[in-house]
């Protein structure tokens, strides 16, 4: 952090900002220019409120330099963490694909998209019998119910399960049964819930807000980390804007954005990103181009009677197409479907 001191300061002025530095538990580098003091904050401590310093006399600027982020970025922990997934190390050249439908609805659905994906390639399945709905009267999920029918299709298909939690109190039920939590989009910025997982010390997979920036994703990726729970994988899923013709605005740029930054897996959703079956190869290949560790993916057998997010969802055979085509686009970039 970089304290710009205005140009008429005094030197009592200057001296108390260095003072409050110091009591903060951090350095101060003074440098005297031609016509004003600038004071470097040096050293590591708890996190320093910007506008409490900027509000100080005599102060005209507080520039941050470092992330408002620490564990999850990659300035601090150099090594790309790999997050292990039915023999995949997710973040490594070897892509990691879940899939599954959006909600569990039945025995006989979950068992035939479990093995249906399976076949074609799925390192996990996916399935949410915890359900966020925008409306209290849109069906919410079988519950644990749900879950034992998730284990019931692991336990056929030895597929790890994914599947979201969405309450702090339920983490240690849904822990007995998955082998991923996913946050979703809805509590990213759910701090108790982010406590729990991080808990927990389960696998996560950490979906970014609709609303929320790429700092504030990897801001919420801290809390888990804090919990020294460093089995995360972040995923980008769509951000709102102004545009309607798909749910979301697949914010591709995000993926580059964050494999830059972040030494944590990042995983591309492009069926909640595009909210159209048909836009969800294209927007999965070109996830996967942009560096992608690999892709969540909703798959219905039926999607025109799915009791959620059908529209948006690939029947079986689309899936493995699509898998087909992912294999050459990961080939091209020197990467293992
Ligand atoms: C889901 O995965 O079905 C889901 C609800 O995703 P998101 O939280 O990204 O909307
Ligand atoms: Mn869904």
């Amino acid at each position: 952090m970089i304290i710009v001191m205005g140009i008429d300061a005094s030197i009592a002025q200057i001296s108390e900002v260095v003072t409050r530095v110091k009591g903060l538990g951090y350095d101060a580098h003074i440098s005297e220019g031609e016509d004003r003091t600038i004071i470097g904050v040096v050293g590591s401590g708890p996190t320093i409120d910007r506008e409490q310093l900027a509000m100080m006399a005599g102060v005209k600027e507080v520039i941050r330099v470092s992330k408002p982020y620490k564990l999850a970025s990659l300035e601090f922990h150099p090594e790309k963490t790999l997050v292990p997934l039915n023999g995949v190390q997710v973040g490594s050249e070897k892509l990691a694909l879940i899939a599954g439908p959006c909600s569990v609805e039945s025995r006989s659905q979950i068992l035939e998209t479990a093995h249906a994906v399976k076949e074609a390639g799925a390192t996990a399945l996916r399935g949410g019998a915890f359900k966020p709905r925008t409306s209290p009267f849109a069906f919410q999920g079988l519950g644990e119910e749900g879950l034992k029918l998730l284990a019931e299709a692991r336990e056929a298909t030895g597929l790890p399960i994914v599947t979201e939690v969405m309450d702090s109190e339920l983490v240690p039920m849904v822990c007995e049964y998955a082998d991923m939590l996913q946050i979703g989009a809805r509590n990213m910025q759910n701090y108790a819930l982010l406590n729990a997982v991080g808990k927990s010390q389960h696998p996560v997979l950490l979906k970014r807000g609709m609303s929320s920036t790429i700092e504030e994703l990897l801001m919420a990726a801290d809390y888990i980390l804090s919990h020294h729970n460093s089995r995360v994988i972040l995923c980008e899923r769509g951000i709102r804007t102004f545009e309607t013709a798909t749910r979301n605005t697949f914010d591709i740029n995000a993926i580059p954005v964050l494999k830059q930054t972040t030494h944590l897996p990042v995983l591309a959703d492009p069926s909640h990103a595009t909210g159209k079956w048909e836009y969800v190869e294209a927007a999965s290949l070109a996830a996967i181009a942009a560096g992608a560790d690999g892709l969540i993916v909703e798959v219905h057998h039926d999607p025109e009677c799915a009791v959620s997010d059908g529209r948006q969802s690939l029947k079986p055979e689309r899936f493995a197409e699509l898998v087909k085509k992912a294999r050459r686009v990961a080939e091209a970039i020197d990467r293992i479907l």
